[in-house]
């Protein structure tokens, strides 16, 4: 494709699709990121001729040479989102030219070629249209979004590869917490660190995910729910969850959120929450916190609420955080009330159950 042109979608429908009755079933149930659509969408990219052969097709294994560079020095990025069916009938996206923007710089720092941000929410359009059948029709369910990219080219150098793949999948996910928001409880872990500056941490790219893991397991064995990271350098300041931006609430009706210096991933659901914080009257603050004051605040209890943000949870309370040196509740453990207002602001507007005023939908 060269500039400006848009890239024409070639439209395979999967000759045997899974029967009306089985996913049916499939649905009833579904977890989180295990059932799978009918259909994929690929798009390929080779250096000298751009972006090519755009199509949605059957779901399918991609064939793979054992010399993809991908497969050994990890070029690789994605995103994550989800359509929602709305009561009207309808399905919304929320932000997917955000996503889409953050593709993009993800693919820079990954020096891969950026997918113009048109085509990566057209693929999603077009995937969402022939498997709309999937998005369950459980008021709390939706259909997850997969977008990701990676490294073809049969090389062993290390270089940046000149062939890319781009495919995105789609999986019918339930409720987030099944019977009721659950407050979540955290570890922050002494021992890793997620991303340094200059390093790749404001890019979602697989292998900060990779790295994310034994910390994450350390977490569950200290019997929590996720892990979080204090920053790589003075090991002192909050940075973020695994897979989840944090904000505190103090009692003066401050929201704060650690600053975006490079390490965090600019999360969308976080720049949503700073936005409808503000408007709601709250004093919003990007600013550093650090694990010491945490500690110290929750205890004071000018401290109120903590929450962490991402598409998957959208706003979910932090009640308990541990560390080596010890443990402290925050609100008494139970969900606090700024956390579940923004919560339910959003989930409104992502579902079409409020008015939109940032034109934050795409409703397709
Ligand atoms: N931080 C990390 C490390 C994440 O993986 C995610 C999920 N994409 C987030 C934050 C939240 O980002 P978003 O609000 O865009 O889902």
């Amino acid at each position: 494709m060269s500039g400006g042109d848009k890239l024409d979608f070639e439209i395979r429908p999967n000759p045997a699709p899974v029967s009306a009755a089985d996913r049916a079933a499939l649905l009833v149930n579904p977890g989180f990121g295990r059932i799978f659509t009918d259909h994929m969408v690929t798009i390929r990219y080779a250096d000298g001729k751009g972006w090519y052969d755009a199509r949605v097709e059957a779901r399918a294994p991609i064939p793979m040479d054992p010399a993809a560079a991908v497969l050994h020095y990890a070029q690789e990025i994605f995103e994550g989102m989800k359509a929602y069916r709305t009561a009207d009938g309808g399905v919304n996206l929320f932000r997917p030219e955000a996503n889409a923007a953050r593709f993009g710089v993800s693919a820079q720092r990954m020096a891969m070629p950026v997918l113009p941000p048109e085509t990566f929410v057209d693929s999603l359009r077009r995937l969402v249209e022939i498997d709309r059948d999937w998005i369950p029709t459980d008021p709390d369910g939706s259909l997850y979004l997969r977008p990701f990219m990676f490294a073809s080219e049969v090389f062993l150098g290390v270089r940046p590869a000149n062939e890319y793949l781009y495919v995105a999948i789609a999986s019918p996910v339930g409720a987030y917490f099944s019977g009721g928001v659950k407050p979540v409880s955290v570890w922050a872990t002494p021992e890793y660190t997620r991303a340094a500056p200059g390093g790749t941490g404001a890019a979602k790219c697989g292998g900060n995910y990779a790295a994310s893991l034994v910390a994450q397991a350390e977490a569950i064995e200290h019997g929590c729910d996720q892990v979080v990271f204090l920053d790589a350098v003075e090991r002192r300041y909050v940075d973020e969850l695994g897979g989840m931006n944090v904000f505190f609430v103090y009692d003066d009706g401050s929201v704060v959120t650690p600053p975006l210096t490079g390490t965090i991933l600019p999360g969308i659901i976080r720049e949503s929450v700073l936005t409808l914080a503000a408007e709601s009257g709250h004093r919003v603050q990007e600013r550093p916190v650090s694990f010491e004051d945490w500690q110290a605040d929750a205890e004071s209890g000018r401290l109120r609420e903590v929450f962490a943000c991402g598409t998957a949870a959208v706003v979910t309370p932090i009640g308990q955080v541990k560390s080596p040196a010890g443990e402290f509740l925050i609100g008494g453990g139970e969900p606090g009330r700024v956390t579940m207002a923004l919560r339910q602001q959003l989930v409104d507007i992502q579902r079409g159950d409020a008015p939109d005023p940032h034109g934050w939908v795409t409703r397709l």
